[in-house]
């Protein structure tokens, strides 16, 4: 994008702006089919059929590139037309609007799928591996240190943003490197796990936006087979001891502020089996949003506002949605200096992905 268009997106009204990125997306859609005729296209997909709460409107464009190679093509298409493309793993962090992202390009790592051991003894695994797979995959290699993933139910991608983490472990704790495309420059980079900046619940390519994970490398530890899959036994008991998973959701719905634990707060506050239409706070565990049948995604907004609202009332601590609330655009109320907005970034309009200072990965 040169300064020239920069300029001239600057100067669009909003409707004009609007009417621009409906533009770009369809002349994008139809460069896409041009260029990867072979490629699953999904147009108007209803998203609750690709993400865990089974909520949500249809997607303008859904991609599901059969490997790396077509996935790179696919976002140099997208770049030429101006649009930025939004990743999709398991859609197990994700609420989608009931209204659709008419504007949205998503694309899934569902067929990214390679999973091999190197010759050096690390493990190298596509986006797409479900973290599941990825976790038995070392358990019969006899490597330890995934045992904790085996039951978080998003892929290495959604994981390595997320920097997901349960019982203890971190994905931070076992990757190696990763390779990302960064799509404002249309170059692939590798980066170390500590170029990564992974902290809790984020990393480096979810504060900046833009970065697509392609593959990453996990170190693991020498470990005996059965007492891998005992352990992985042990805490997949626990999480269905403790976690409703008969029922819709996407896992924790705020992060564990610090000092705290979210669910106890919430738990404390009264607000156990507090419902707004089909979506409640789970009787079994307070710290899960769930879609007992037919919730829409304004009944789980509005559920979680008021236990941030309530909790801040009566316990004076601000709780921040883990959960990533399309679109970008729903305003998180401001209680205080600490609030950090849980906003991913996307758009399809000349000079916005290239707006501010950005650090590069
Ligand atoms: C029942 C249940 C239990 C859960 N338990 C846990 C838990 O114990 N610990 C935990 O940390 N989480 C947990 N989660 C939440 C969720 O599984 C994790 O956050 C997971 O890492 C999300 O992965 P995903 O593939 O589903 O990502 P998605 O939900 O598809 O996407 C999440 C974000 O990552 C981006 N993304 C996805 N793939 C890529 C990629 N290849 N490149 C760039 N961006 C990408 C998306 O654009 C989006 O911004 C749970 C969820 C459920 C439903």
């Amino acid at each position: 994008m040169d300064n020239m268009e920069n300029k001239e997106a600057a100067a669009l009204t909003p409707e004009e702006k609007d009417k621009r990125c409906r533009e770009n997306l369809e002349k994008a859609i139809a460069a896409v089919k041009e260029a990867l005729p072979g490629m699953t296209l999904l147009e108007n997909e209803p998203m609750s059929a690709h993400c865990s709460f089974k909520i949500g409107g249809p997607a303008r464009a859904l991609a599901v590139p059969q490997d790396v190679m077509s996935l790179a093509k696919l976002c140099s298409v997208l770049k030429d037309n101006h649009i930025a493309p939004m990743m999709l793993g398991n859609g197990t962090n994700i609420l989608f609007p009931d209204e659709g992202l008419e504007k949205l390009f998503l694309v899934s790592t569902e067929k990214l799928q390679k999973l091999f051991l190197l010759p050096d003894g690390a493990l190298y695994a596509e986006a797409g591996v479900p973290l599941s797979r990825l976790a038995s995959f070392a358990q019969q290699n006899g490597l330890a240190g995934l045992e904790f993933a085996s039951g978080i139910p998003g892929t290495v991608g959604g994981g390595t943003i997320m920097n997901a983490g349960a019982y203890g472990g971190e994905l931070k704790d076992v990757i190696e490197s990763v390779v990302c495309l960064y799509v404002p420059e249309q170059r692939l980079y590798e980066l170390s796990g500590e170029q990564c900046a992974f902290a809790y619940r984020t990393s480096l390519f979810k504060r900046l936006g833009g970065c697509l994970i392609l593959s990453v490398v996990f170190r693991l530890e020498k470990g005996e087979g059965e007492a891998i899959a005992a352990k992985m036994r042990e805490l997949n008991e626990r999480r269905r001891d403790k976690q409703p998973l008969d029922l819709p959701s996407a896992g924790s719905a705020f992060k564990r502020p610090e000092g705290y634990y979210a669910a106890a707060l919430i738990d404390e506050a009264g607000l156990k089996g507090y419902t707004v239409g089909g979506a409640q706070v789970s009787e079994k565990h307070a710290g899960f949003v769930v879609n007992r049948g037919g919730a829409t995604s304004h009944d789980v907004y509005e559920l979680l506002m008021h236990v941030r609202s309530t909790v801040y009332q009566k316990k004076g601590v601000e709780l921040e949605p883990e959960i990533i609330i399309l679109p970008p655009d729903y305003a998180l109320e401001d209680f205080g200096p600490t609030l950090k907005r849980n906003l991913v970034t996307f758009n399809g309009v000349p000079g916005e992905e290239d707006a501010g200072e950005k650090e590069k990965p």
